[in-house]
């Protein structure tokens, strides 16, 4: 690393301490105010220009680097960390930086991902002059719920100055500490949520002639939905739908009027999730029609499209993990079906979303994202740090 834009055991201190903090005092999505407090803090500390409050929570902090463009221009990175916590109540009993809010927790990174961009806010700002280009930091709110980051994106996050690339680390626990996943492509899935309401006729359970029974349509929709995923699209595409609420009925001896079911479709290629949303459409209302009963196929407005990671930005991401952690630790991650707003940086700029490992397996620190046992290996954060430094006046030196 350039040393103009190395860590100081100061760094490493503010970044463990913000990260033990944020996990001790968890904020649910649109509620980050305590969280952006700080940020907003530490960042108008470092010498960054900040501004609160966009869309609602966020906040945007400017650095603007001192040393002369490269020939090929002045540019603009954009670095983002979302910062909300998840409505779990933590079960890692005895950890000293265990939430403090019953039924609140940072399970899913989001307090590392806010301590890293600090820190890398921190390291950038003191080396400025040298630095040939200009930093835009996003803290953006509810990653976890409707997204923050398409408000942010229309409350002007990516002008003033106009930003060119974008880059964002996710915590994993899928891979070890130490280990870096970074790839072109798709990282994360379109997310297309729904309601699907199966429509019967209610009556007495002894006389299911006289009735339509939405219980046993719902039964039938729900294989038949799996289907389309193993009969109807490519098996290289990457796909899933689940099905994980359904409501109906009363009582044991009563045939209900209706069936409300609430599920998601997953998928990468822009192509495949338009044809299955239709044929979820066509399967449920054909399967309930031909058992005399009717559908409703409702898709949730907060859908997230794909996060698909732009190849030169990639390689550098790659190029540079190889000088922080080794190239053998650079690696592929499987697919995700995973969903993240950090798509529509993604749609705007060119850029990457990548995962540093989080997990020690050892140590029995290996819980999944958004259990109530998730927690990080904080040797972790030193490494991000390091990644979006060197990503980041990599990409502004014109490389
Ligand atoms: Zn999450
Ligand atoms: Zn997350």
């Amino acid at each position: 690393m350039d040393s103009h834009f190395s860590r100081t055991p100061n760094d490493d201190r503010l970044v463990l301490e913000l990260r033990r903090d944020l996990h001790m005092h968890p904020e649910l999505a649109w509620e980050e105010v305590r969280t952006a407090g700080r940020i907003a803090e530490l960042a108008r500390n470092a010498g960054l220009e900040v501004r609160e409050g966009v869309a609602k929570t966020g906040v945007i902090a400017v650095l603007r680097g001192g040393a002369t463009p490269p020939a090929s221009g002045r540019r603009t990175m954009l670095i983002r960390a979302d910062m909300d916590a998840l409505p779990i109540n933590e079960a890692t009993a005895g950890r000293p930086h265990a939430s403090t809010s019953p039924g609140k927790m940072h399970a899913c990174g989001h307090d590392g991902h806010v301590a890293m961009a600090v820190g890398a806010a921190c390291v950038l700002a003191r080396g400025r002059a040298n630095l040939p280009g200009d930093v835009v930091f996003a803290f953006q709110p509810a990653e976890e719920t409707d997204g923050g980051a398409a408000p942010m994106i229309a409350a002007g996050a990516l002008v003033d100055p106009k930003v060119d690339a974008a880059i964002g680390i996710h915590l994993a626990n899928t891979i070890e500490v130490g280990q870096v996943a970074a790839q072109p492509g798709p990282v994360t899935a379109a997310t297309d949520g729904f309601v699907l309401t199966i429509r019967g006729k209610g009556g007495h359970a002894a006389r299911p002639h006289l009735s339509v029974d939405p219980i046993a349509i719902a039964a039938q929709v729900i294989p038949s939905l799996h289907m389309l995923l193993t009969r109807e699209k490519s098996p290289a595409q990457p796909g899933v739908l689940t099905i994980g609420a359904i409501h109906a009925g009363t009582a044991g001896n009563v045939i209900a009027d209706s069936c409300e079911m609430r599920g998601t479709l997953r998928t990468y290629d822009p192509e495949v999730r338009t044809y299955l949303r239709r044929r979820v459409e066509e399967v449920t209302a054909s399967v309930a029609a031909a058992n005399r009963g009717s559908a409703v196929v409702e898709w949730d407005g907060g859908a997230y499209p794909p996060t698909v990671n732009d190849p030169h930005v990639t390689a550098i991401v790659r190029q540079v993990a190889a000088g922080v952690v080794g190239d053998a630790n650079v690696v592929v991650h499987e697919a995700s079906l995973g969903g993240d707003d950090m798509a529509y940086f993604l749609e705007a700029v060119p850029g990457c979303y990548f995962r540093v490992g989080s997990a020690n397996t050892e140590k029995g620190i290996n819980g999944p994202g958004h259990s109530p046992r998730f927690d990080i290996d904080e040797a972790c954060l030193p490494i991000g740090v390091d990644l979006l430094v060197g990503t980041t006046v990599a990409y502004l030196s014109g490389v």
